[in-house]
C-alpha cells in the first residue's frame, strides 16, 4: 500500500481507499476523539506509524481471548487501563500529527511482530503472514508479482469469470493485476449479487464492515459498524469502477453451460442474454464466483401454489407489494427473518411468524449504531488504523468464538457440546431472559433446542424479541400443515389467515453451481459426480475438470469464525497463482488429483465434527443430504491463508497445450 496524505475523495479512484487526511487538529480535540476510539487496535496503529513500540505497555495489553458472549468493549481493559491506554494514544497522535501525518519508517519484521503479540495476547506469531497481507506492508500483498507479459506474452489465455458479486470482483481485480484477459459474465444488471439481490427490509452486514471489505480497498469511512444493504451494495459499485472493473462485465447475461474440451485444452462457455439469445464463447480458464447462497429454498409445503394472495421469497423481495395496513406471515427464522421482522412490524396489520427451530441470538447492543464521529475522524486520520482494526476483528472473530463451539468428544448434555459451549449457551440464556421477563410463553419457544453454534447466530440487539412481543405479531411454532388460498394451516388445525407470504427460509446451499451444465474432460457431469456431495482441492479445484477454479466454493464459507469475504479473496488469489504456473510452465491445464481432494475433505471434515455445527442434531444448510458438513471451514482464516498462497504442484495432473500451440 502506497501511503499518501491526501484529503478523502469521493470513492472513484483506486488511491483513495488508502489515502488518509493529514491531522491538523489541536491537542483537545485529539483528547475528544480519543474518548470514542477502540483504542487496542489505535495503539497498534500508532506503534506502526510511528515505529514506536514503548507505546505498547504491558499495562494495556487487551487481556481478551477468552471471552464471553458479548465480546467486552476495549478488548476487556479495565477502566483505568483504558485511561492509560487513550493517554498513550495522545501522546502517539501527537507525534503523528507533528511529523505531518506521515509514517515515520516501514515497520521492520521485530516491530510488527512485537505489535502482534501485544494485540494477540502473545499468541500472534502465526498471524504474522496473514497480518502482512492485511496491512499491505510494503504494497498490497494480494496482487500477483508477475504479470501475463512477464511469463508468456504470446500466450493466448482468457478467463471466464462467472458471477460479479464480492468474489467474482476480488478475481477480476487480481486478473486485472496480472494482466490476464477476462470477462465477468453476471446475470443481473449490475455488480453485487448476494448485495443487489437481496434488498428485503433491514437487510444489512451481520459481519463487522472493516473486516468484510476488500483487503485491497479498505474504506475509512463506513458510517457503521455493521453497515446497510445499500451502503455494501455502493461500496460494491465504487470498487468497481474505481478499480476498472466494470468495462470487463457482462450485465443481464447468464452462464447456462460448461463444457471442456479435452482434445483443444479449452472450455465452452454457453451464455444466455436478457433477451434469451444463447451464444457460446471459448476460454482457457473458468473461475465460478456465482455465491453459496443464491438458489431460494422455497419449501415444498402441501397446497403452497393454491395461495391466493402474494407471496414471495426473501431474496427476492417484491418492493411493489404494499405491506401497510395487510396480514402477513414470514415463514422462517433465520438470518434474513430476523432482519425482517422488526423491520415490517410496525407496518403491519398483523404479522405472523412461523418458527420450525428458534435461533441463537448473539448479544451485539450497538448493532445498529453509528460509528461514533470520533472514532470516524480517527479512522481517516490515522494510517493503517482501520486495517489493524480490521486485523482486531479477525482475530477476536477466530479466538473468541470458536472455542465456545468446540465438541469434547466425552460431553454428554444433548443441550450443549463442551464446557465452553456450555458457558456461552448460560449466558444466551441470560440475555433472553434479560429480554423476556414476564412472557413464559414466547421465552419458551424462543428457547433454541440445540447447542449454540449449530447454526449461525443472529446478531441481536433487542428488535427481535420487541417485535414478537408486540400484541399484533404472533410466534407461531406448531408445524405447518399446508397453505391454502386463504392463508397458513397449522398442525393443530388452525387456519391462520394471512395476505401476504415472505418465504424467509434460506437457500439451497448443497445444490452447489446448479442450474449451470458442467461438463469435464472424460464428459463427466459435474453435479453427477458430486451426487449433492460438492467437494474440492482447498474447495477450488475439481479432479476431472480442468482449469475450473471455484471461489466461495465448498467447505470456504465461515460460521463464527471470521469472514467470507476474506475466504473469497484467498480462493481469488490461488487461482491467480494457478493460472500464473501454467502461464510460466507452458502447460495448458490443471486439475487436482482424487487422492488429494480426499485428503482435504477428511482433514476438514475432521476439523468439523469437532464444531458444534458439525455434530448437529438439527438440520441446517451447512450439511448436505449425506451429512456432510461440506459448506464450511472449521480452522481459522490464517489456516486457510497460509494454504492458499502458493498452489501445491504435486497436488495437480497438468495437461499440454494441443500440438500446434506448444512452444
Ligand atoms: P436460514 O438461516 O437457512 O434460515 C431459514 C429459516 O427458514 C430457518 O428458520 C428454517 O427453519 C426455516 N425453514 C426452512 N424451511 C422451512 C419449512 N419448510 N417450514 C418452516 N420453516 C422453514 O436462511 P437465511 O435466514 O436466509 O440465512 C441464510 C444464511 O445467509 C445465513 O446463515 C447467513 O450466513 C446468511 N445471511 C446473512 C445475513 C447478514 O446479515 N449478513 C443476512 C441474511 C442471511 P429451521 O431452523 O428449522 O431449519
Amino acid at each position: 500500500m502506497t501511503y499518501t496524505a491526501s484529503p478523502i475523495a469521493a470513492a472513484d479512484t483506486a488511491e483513495q481507499y488508502n489515502s488518509f487526511v493529514p491531522i491538523v487538529e489541536d491537542d483537545d480535540f485529539l483528547r475528544a476523539a480519543l474518548e470514542h476510539a477502540e483504542l487496542p487496535a489505535l495503539l497498534a496503529a500508532l506503534a506502526h506509524v510511528n515505529a514506536d513500540p514503548s507505546i505498547l505497555e504491558e499495562s494495556v495489553k487487551p487481556p481478551l481471548p477468552p471471552m464471553d458472549a458479548v465480546i467486552a468493549a476495549q478488548g476487556g481493559l479495565t477502566p483505568r487501563a483504558q485511561e492509560r491506554a487513550r493517554e498513550l494514544a495522545f501522546d502517539g497522535l501527537r507525534q503523528l500529527r507533528d511529523r505531518g501525518s506521515i509514517p515515520a519508517a516501514q515497520p521492520t519484521e521485530e516491530l510488527l511482530a512485537d505489535i502482534v503479540r501485544f494485540i494477540t495476547k502473545d499468541a500472534g506469531d502465526e498471524q504474522l503472514p496473514l497480518l502482512r497481507h492485511e496491512l499491505g506492508i510494503p504494497k498490497d500483498y494480494g496482487a500477483p508479482r508477475w504479470t501475463k507479459d512477464d511469463v508468456a506474452p504470446d500466450r493466448d489465455f482468457t478467463v471466464a469469470v462467472i458471477g460479479a458479486g464480492i468474489s467474482g470482483m476480488a478475481a477480476a481485480h487480481r486478473l486485472s493485476q496480472a494482466s490476464v484477459s477476462y470477462v465477468v459474465f453476471d446475470k443481473n444488471a449490475e455488480v453485487g449479487g448476494t448485495w443487489w439481490e437481496n434488498v428485503y427490509p433491514g437487510c444489512r452486514l451481520d459481519t463487522p464492515n472493516f473486516a468484510y471489505s476488500y483487503s485491497f480497498a479498505q474504506k475509512p469511512d463506513w458510517p457503521q459498524a455493521f453497515s446497510t444493504q445499500p451502503e455494501i451494495e455502493g461500496y460494491l459499485q465504487d470498487v468497481s469502477a474505481a478499480f476498472g472493473l466494470r468495462p470487463n462485465i457482462r450485465f443481464n447475461t447468464e452462464v447456462t453451460a460448461l463444457a471442456f474440451d479435452s482434445d483443444e485444452q479449452i472450455w465452452t462457455v454457453t451464455v444466455r442474454d436478457a433477451h434469451g439469445a444463447e451464444q457460446q464463447l471459448k476460454f482457457h480458464a473458468v473461475i465460478t464466483a456465482v455465491g453459496q447462497l443464491n438458489l431460494p429454498n422455497i419449501p415444498d409445503i402441501p397446497g403452497r401454489d393454491s395461495f391466493g394472495g402474494t407471496a414471495f421469497h426473501s431474496s427476492r423481495w417484491d418492493q411493489n407489494v404494499e405491506l401497510a395496513g395487510r396480514r402477513v406471515a414470514v415463514i422462517g427464522t433465520g438470518a434474513s427473518a430476523y432482519q425482517i421482522v422488526p423491520s415490517i412490524a410496525d407496518q403491519v396489520d398483523h404479522l405472523s411468524v412461523f418458527q420450525r427451530h428458534a435461533p441463537w441470538m448473539l448479544p451485539t447492543p450497538g448493532y445498529h449504531n453509528d460509528i461514533p464521529e470520533g472514532m470516524q475522524w480517527l479512522l481517516r486520520h490515522v494510517p493503517y488504523y482501520g486495517r489493524w482494526y480490521r486485523f482486531w476483528q479477525f482475530w477476536l472473530a477466530n479466538e473468541g468464538r470458536l472455542p465456545f463451539v468446540d465438541v469434547d468428544p466425552d460431553w454428554t448434555d444433548p443441550a450443549t457440546t463442551s464446557a465452553n459451549n456450555a458457558h456461552l449457551r448460560a449466558q444466551l440464556i441470560e440475555h433472553l431472559r434479560a429480554q423476556l421477563d414476564g412472557d413464559p410463553d414466547l421465552l419458551e419457544k424462543m428457547t433454541p433446542t440445540y447447542p449454540p453454534g449449530v447454526k449461525r447466530m443472529t446478531r441481536d440487539n433487542g428488535v427481535w424479541a420487541a417485535a414478537l412481543k408486540k400484541p399484533h405479531v404472533d410466534l407461531i411454532t406448531d408445524g405447518i400443515a399446508s397453505i391454502e388460498p386463504t392463508g397458513i394451516r397449522t398442525a393443530d388445525g388452525r387456519l391462520h389467515e394471512v395476505d401476504v407470504i415472505v418465504y424467509a427460509t434460506g437457500f439451497r446451499a448443497s445444490d452447489y453451481l446448479e442450474p449451470m451444465t458442467i461438463t469435464g474432460a472424460q464428459g463427466q457431469d459435474l453435479h453427477q459426480m458430486w451426487d449433492g456431495d460438492a467437494r474440492g482441492y482447498l474447495g477450488i479445484t475439481v479432479p476431472h475438470f480442468p482449469n475450473l477454479f471455484m471461489l466461495m466454493g465448498p467447505n470456504t464459507g465461515v460460521v463464527v469464525n471470521g469472514s467470507s469475504l476474506f475466504m473469497a479473496e484467498c480462493s481469488a488469489e490461488y487461482t491467480v497463482e494457478c493460472i500464473g504456473e501454467l502461464l510460466r510452465s507452458g502447460r495448458a491445464s490443471m486439475s487436482p488429483h482424487t487422492d488429494a481432494v480426499d485428503e482435504f475433505c477428511d482433514w476438514v471434515d475432521e476439523g468439523n465434527r469437532r464444531r458444534a455445527w458439525g455434530v448437529a442434531t438439527i438440520e441446517t444448510w451447512y450439511q448436505n443430504r449425506h451429512g456432510r458438513a461440506s459448506q464450511v471451514w472449521p480452522y481459522s482464516l490464517h489456516e486457510f491463508y497460509d494454504l492458499t498462497r502458493k498452489p501445491d504442484l504435486t497436488a495437480f495432473d497438468f495437461h499440454d497445450l494441443p500440438m500446434r500451440e506448444n512452444r
